[in-house]
């Protein structure tokens, strides 16, 4: 079979040759993501605070690496199975953030360990952490652990700073288990759109994580580590000044629900739109709509509908169709373009649209340079 890869590979240098993808296609622009990578970092140096950029969004070895080289610690990873393929291709320095918890996955996670330089796994559970510290003996293996504090949502991580007290005491007490620090990641502010919100809503969880930690101080466990923050609050974090270090993700990409953001309160997005999904007119029969091929199966739907950026009125309005399909409705729509036109859209929610592609096609300008798989799609255990 010859694969997409082998069709392109004769397109690579060729100027003009985006156009020429089959579609719907997942694009990348290798320029604006260099520029985005090289902005978080520059941001996390000069508040001498560490970047260990969350993975979850990205699912690539070629990009992770990219962010180590800029300066990055290593990166987060959701799951053991994004983190198993992405050690399997050179990266260290990997933080698991969601616990850990089915007798597989934690047989996976101490055989990892034994492998990985600098693999650490979150834990809010003394059980979890007891089982964890079993199954590494098992292997002769050691890990790192930082424990996960829920900020209020109720998702994961110990619900108090008694809880947090006891976790780290039953940790010092398993021999292959070390202890770290802490994780506090605050979800559901991230997408407040106003900034002043957003900041509020962050100074006031920053203190109940101020109360945790002096809570773990004063038992003997004042936490080296204090990782957390996302795209929405790291300006406000980086400026509280508790985090040791970031776990952004979605900054590399830029996705239509962080542009509807104000990221850093004066209203100018501080990183690039690189990621998009092109996809093309399939049908051109009714002057109000046209017709693209990108339904559900090529755009996230959770974070509402994907927006023209180029190729389309961008005040066409986009309706998903079905799996396969959708419309772009503007006013003579389906007169001005034809079957085959390219359309570029910015896509709603970056990390599940990624999860749907197997590759990158990585665009400089309007010429495909390379290919980059999605190494860690589907990993979601
Ligand atoms: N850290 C954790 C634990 C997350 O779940 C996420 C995203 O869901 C991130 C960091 C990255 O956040 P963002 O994509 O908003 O930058
Ligand atoms: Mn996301």
């Amino acid at each position: 079979m010859t694969t997409d890869r082998d069709l392109h590979a004769h397109l690579i240098g060729r100027q003009g040759s985006r156009a020429d993808l089959n579609t719907p296609v997942l694009v990348l622009d290798v320029e604006a993501l260099d520029r985005n990578i090289a902005a978080m970092a520059a941001l996390a140096a000069q508040h001498g605070v560490a970047l260990r950029p969350h993975a979850k969004t990205h699912k690539s070895v070629d990009i992770a690496m990219r962010q180590i080289g800029a300066g990055a610690a290593g990166v987060c990873c959701a799951k053991i199975g994004e983190a198993e393929v992405l050690a399997a291709g050179g990266v260290t320095g990997v933080l698991i953030t969601s616990p850990v918890a089915a007798p597989a996955a934690i047989a996976r996670l101490a055989t990892l360990a034994g492998q990985t330089e600098g693999l650490m796994a979150v834990v809010d559970h003394p059980d979890v952490a007891a089982r964890i510290d079993a199954a590494l003996a098992t292997n002769g293996a050691t890990l790192d652990m930082i424990i996960d504090i829920d900020p209020g949502i109720a998702r994961t991580g110990v619900a108090s700073a008694a809880a947090a007290v006891a976790l780290a005491q039953a940790i010092a007490a398993l021999p292959n288990l070390c202890y770290r620090g802490v994780q506090y990641y605050c979800g559901s502010q991230q997408h407040i759109e106003n900034y002043a919100e957003r900041r509020a809503a962050i100074v006031e969880r920053t203190a109940y994580l101020q109360e945790v930690i002096a809570a773990l101080g004063d038992a003997g466990f004042a936490p080296e580590i204090v990782t957390g923050g996302g795209t929405g609050t790291h300006r406000i974090d980086l400026d509280l000044s508790i985090l040791t270090e970031l776990q952004t993700g979605s900054y590399v990409f830029m996705d239509k629900q962080y542009l509807d953001c104000d990221l850093t309160g004066d209203g100018e997005p501080p990183f690039e739109t690189a990621l998009g999904v092109d996809a093309r007119v399939v049908s051109a029969n009714h002057s109000g709509l046209v017709t693209i091929d990108a339904g559900f199966k090529s755009l996230s739907t959770d974070g509402g509908v994907a927006v023209v950026r180029r190729g389309a009125p961008e005040s066409a309005f986009f309706a998903f169709m079905g799996d396969e399909h959708a419309a772009l409705v503007a006013p003579g729509i389906g007169t001005a373009m034809q079957p085959g036109d390219p359309v570029s859209l910015t896509v709603p929610h970056c990390d599940p649209t990624v999860n749907l592609y197997d590759d990158y096609h990585v665009v400089a300008g309007d010429t495909l340079v390379d290919i980059w798989p999605v190494s860690a799609r589907g990993r979601a255990r």
